[in-house]
């Protein structure tokens, strides 16, 4: 279509460019680009308009670059170009000549669109084969990508050393996930009219054999972007319900009504299994839905294409709780709100933490509450620390609240010995 070569014509070219370089001579380079939100533009102007716009963007490529230089597109949206025998400084001038070349919008009949564009670039080194460069070119784009968009990366080798790590923490995480290295701790959720406990929040932490115990927010992210956070979803759903299970079992231990509330990440939402996953472990522990509550974030639920749409009426007609954690950050869409599918709001621990330190955010809170009320929703408050924060609460109304004042997040061990001691919690 774009009268381009494809991959296998790139990596040759790249093959037959490294073996002619000798020593001494100019090395050959790379320039690796994708079209920022191509897909999106395909969306909206259809396919065969996104076509033009894929030819345009080879032909103005091609207008850029010298008559012996390599363009070929690698599928989708991206291209790549190797300049034979070039030096850097003539490399990157080229680099800055694609881009602006592909600045002005590329007419689709209906209008005019422009894509951003990353691009990536790499020099070969005697030691490169066609595959390793194109890695590392990618790399370079990668970097690209994450500083926004139009700007031309030049490859650094430190990112090898960090990929190097990552991927060294991918495989452990993976083992952590596989073996017994993940642990649940469990914070109390407080009724803050009665002090009574409610129910508990899940938290997960990763007892490294070698660097201890690791927070969620260094290995959550991994796992998302790796694609084991489906998997560590299903160990801290069936773990936390199990332990649900033996708490309820010993009526010493929790009421009839106290539930246990986990945290549900977007890529969970995406996956039709995990309804299935819900409904498996509440099956085998015996416990009704309503004592199983899943946060999500309102990003998660906002990025909410059809599918998790779909997910989230699912969980809904198993009749599992759904509250919206971290609110107020992010999103914070108010008038979608009344929209949701969910039980219960979580407004993130910012808010509680001002209560005290400045008097006019006790009426913040009011008007945040009022807010979910009117959508017909209550809320929840965590980041509680202090006896002054619990009273304010209180003392507008607020019914449930979570935080270090209550308790920490324990092992499951030390929140079984909480319960043996205490049932209600001084507000
Ligand atoms: P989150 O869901 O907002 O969890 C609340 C975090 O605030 C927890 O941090 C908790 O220890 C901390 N916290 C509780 N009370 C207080 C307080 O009074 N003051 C302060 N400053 N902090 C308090 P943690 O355990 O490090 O978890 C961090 C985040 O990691 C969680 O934020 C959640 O987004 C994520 N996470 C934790 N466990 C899981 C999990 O099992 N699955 C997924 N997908 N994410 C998880
Ligand atoms: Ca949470
Ligand atoms: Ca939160």
């Amino acid at each position: 279509m774009t009268g381009l070569g494809d991959l296998a014509a790139l990596l040759d070219a790249v093959t037959e460019a490294q073996a002619a370089t000798t020593e001494g001579s100019m090395p050959a380079t790379l320039l690796l680009l994708s079209l920022e939100g191509f897909k999106d533009i395909k969306n909206s102007v259809g396919h065969a308009a996104a076509d033009r716009v894929l030819v345009t963007v080879g032909d103005r490529i091609k207008s850029a670059v010298r008559t012996h230089d390599v363009v070929a597109r690698l599928g989708g949206d991206e291209f790549a170009v190797l300049l034979p025998a070039t030096p850097l400084s003539r490399a990157t001038a080229v680099g800055h000549q694609i881009l602006a070349a592909l600045e002005p919008t590329v007419d689709v009949g209906t209008g005019g669109v422009r894509c951003g564009v990353s691009m990536g670039l790499r020099a070969a080194e005697p030691h490169h084969s066609a595959e390793d460069l194109l890695l590392e070119a990618d790399m370079a784009m990668e970097a690209s990508r994450n500083e926004g968009r139009n700007k031309l990366k030049t490859f650094d080798p430190a990112t090898l050393h960090e990929r190097q790590l990552h991927r060294q923490m991918v495989a452990e995480l993976r083992e952590a996930i596989a073996g017994d290295q993940l642990v649940l701790y469990y914070q109390p959720i407080i009724e803050l009219a009665t002090g009574r406990l409610e129910g508990t929040e899940a938290l997960v932490r990763w007892k490294h054999p070698e660097h201890g115990l690791i927070m969620p927010d260094r290995f959550i992210p991994i796992a998302e972007e790796s694609g084991l956070i489906a998997e560590l979803g299903r160990w801290v759903l069936r773990e936390s319900v199990e332990q649900l299970r033996r708490w309820r079992q010993d009526p010493a231990t929790v009421h009839h009504d106290f539930t246990m509330q986990i945290n549900v990440s977007a890529a969970d939402l995406q996956s039709l299994a995990f309804v299935d996953d819900v409904r498996e472990a509440l099956a085998a522990s015996g416990l009704a839905p309503e004592s199983l509550i899943l946060e999500l974030t309102e990003s998660a639920i906002i990025q909410n294409d059809e599918l998790d749409r779909y997910t989230l009426m699912s969980l809904r007609r198993l009749g599992v709780g759904l509250e919206i954690d971290d609110f107020g950050t992010g999103y914070s869409s108010m008038g979608y709100l009344r929209k949701l599918p969910v039980d219960r709001v979580k407004v993130d621990r910012q808010f509680v933490r001002e209560l005290g330190e400045d008097p006019s955010q006790l009426a913040v809170v009011a008007a945040i509450l009022q807010l979910i009320r009117a959508c017909g929703l209550d809320g929840i408050w965590e980041g509680v620390e202090t006896a002054e924060q619990a009273a304010a609460l209180r003392s507008i109304g607020c019914t449930t609240g979570q935080g270090y004042y209550f308790g920490r997040p324990v092992p499951a061990q030390e929140f079984t010995a909480t319960l043996a001691r205490q049932r209600f919690w001084l507000v």
